[in-house]
């Protein structure tokens, strides 16, 4: 059925079955209020936007008022937080309201208790909304695959944390929220039908090239394991490449279609500091920036392991693993000379040779930002300009130690001489001027707070367009302030 907000809803994942999900309704909050709303998500969704803007959307969007076709459930999965087996989770305070028509699902972060929210209030706070909602748009607007944010509203309702705070509810779009921790649900349970119905269903879905494949002797599950191995790290490949640290890599925060999912303690690194911890709650350091890309291997070993049943055999299904090993580097790699505005080798160099370099100048210059702790988005920024107007001062700037620089600039000098180069003008289409940075998320959340929204709008429509000038809006580009370093984001949301 279609209601007036423009949507048509369909419910396919519900058609799983009853062992998949429980039925329910968001539980109302009283009197919501708008705190934004992402318009180019709206047109994805193709949501009439009379009714975008209406009283009715915004509680519709709060979980206050039934969407006429909604069929509103919470999913079952399991997972492994933090290495460690943690049985049974699931959506504890996000509730799927359905499909629209592009294939497009709706979920309600915020909506209150399931049967899945264990000790859990149901809620999240204003403060980790807006993380969510603006990390999700701004993701985006980098090109890393992500959930996307459609509305963010609140609620003077208290919600108890560390101190008392407001709630507010996140309505996110993604083609699927099914995790790795699904299937770890049903294959710890021994629930072989439904592990298998379930990976029948994303490999309909989402990985159809996975049933006519003649890899592994046409064995779809494998393929399936090694699809999402790829996907899972060309999306880490971007991650570290734009200094993304997720902060909580749990089996249950990775997304079967190689989304970004599940912004909590997530930080944009200032420094370039390889082990930067930013999960306050995370004392070992598991999911340091340096760990991420081993740790989302591991995350794959898990999934491995609750294909098995289905693929059959270990050996196959570590053969579809080891496609992570083949193009996280690679990619990462290409990633890095585009930020270098390196493309293919020079000509008339061997590829080996030619790689071999670059993967100097690479580890050369990530050593360098290393040692001084050099911002890493300004750095690239810089190189970007520099590259374009032939001055480096901008650049060498940046040290104190200028010895390594100086040695390095000339080496890449060099490299982009002997070509190809790409153009300087598309460095600055790789290199993004603006990040969610921990103290501009900070500063828009402390306005909300006062129920200024003015800050998050502001960040939403420059996150948007990170690779864009905004005049205006320099300081917003600028070296955090020394404050910066003392905020410390927990799990806590
Ligand atoms: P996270 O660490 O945010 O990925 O959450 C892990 C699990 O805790 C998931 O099952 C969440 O749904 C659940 N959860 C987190 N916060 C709450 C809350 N306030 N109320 C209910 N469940 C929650
Ligand atoms: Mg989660
Ligand atoms: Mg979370």
């Amino acid at each position: 059925p279609t209601d007036i907000s423009g949507l048509r809803w369909h419910h396919r994942f519900a058609m799983l079955g009853a062992a998949f999900h429980t039925r329910l309704q968001p539980t109302p909050l009283p009197e919501p209020y708008w705190v934004a709303r992402s318009d180019a998500t709206a047109r994805l969704l193709g949501l009439d936007a009379q009714w975008f803007a209406s009283d009715e959307a915004l509680e519709a969007l709060t979980g206050s008022r039934p969407l006429a076709g909604a069929e509103p459930l919470a999913s079952v999965y399991s997972g492994h937080q933090f290495g460690v087996w943690a049985g049974q989770l699931g959506d504890g305070r996000a509730i799927l309201l359905g499909e629209t028509t592009d294939g497009l699902e709706v979920q309600l972060k915020g909506a209150g208790r399931t049967p899945y929210s264990r000790g859990g209030d149901g809620r999240a706070v204003l403060r980790s909304s807006i993380r969510e909602f603006l990390c999700s748009e701004a993701m985006h607007g980098l090109g890393i695959p992500t959930t996307r944010a459609l509305s963010l509203t609140g609620s003077d309702q208290r919600v108890r944390r560390e101190t008392l705070e407001t709630a507010a509810v996140v309505a996110r779009v993604a083609p699927s929220f099914i995790r790795f921790g699904h299937f770890e649900h049903f294959a710890a349970s021994g629930q072989d039908a439904e592990l298998r119905a379930l990976a029948d269903y994303v490999i309909e879905r989402y990985y159809p090239a996975c049933r006519s494949t003649e890899r592994f002797g046409g064995n779809a599950y494998a393929a399936l394991l090694e699809a999402v191995s790829e996907r899972t790290a060309a999306l880490l490949a971007q991650w570290q490449s734009v200094g993304f640290c997720h902060g909580v890599m749990n089996t249950d925060n990775m997304s079967i279609l190689g989304l970004t999912i599940d912004y909590g303690p997530f930080q944009f690194l200032d420094g370039f500091d390889p082990g930067h911890i930013c999960n306050h709650s995370d004392t070992s350091g598991r999911y340091a920036f340096n760990q991420q890309p081993s740790v989302a291997y591991w995350n794959l070993h898990a999934l491995a392991q609750a294909l098995l049943p289905l693929i059959g055999d270990k050996e196959t299904a570590v053969s579809a693993l080891a496609s992570y090993k083949r193009v996280f580097p690679s990619e990462f790699d290409r990633r890095m000379r585009a930020k270098l505005g390196l493309d293919t080798p020079p000509p008339g160099t061997a590829v080996a040779e030619a790689e071999a370099t670059d993967r100097l100048l690479i580890d050369g210059v990530l050593s360098l930002l290393a040692a001084e702790r050099t911002d890493w988005t300004i750095f690239w920024r810089r190189l970007s300009v520099a590259v374009q107007s032939g001055d480096m001062a901008a650049v060498t700037d940046l040290f104190i130690d200028r010895t390594g620089i100086d040695a390095w600039l000339p080496a890449y000098a060099a490299r982009r001489a002997a070509g190809p180069a790409q153009a300087a003008g598309r460095m600055l289409q790789v290199n993004p001027k603006f990040v969610l940075r921990n103290h501009l998320g900070q500063e828009a959340i402390e306005l909300a707070q006062n129920k200024d929204f003015s800050g998050v709008a502001i960040l939403l429509t420059l996150l948007e367009s990170p690779f864009d000038d905004h005049p205006g809006h320099e300081a917003m580009a600028g070296f955090p302030p020394d404050w910066a370093s003392t905020i410390e984001i927990s799990c806590s949301s």
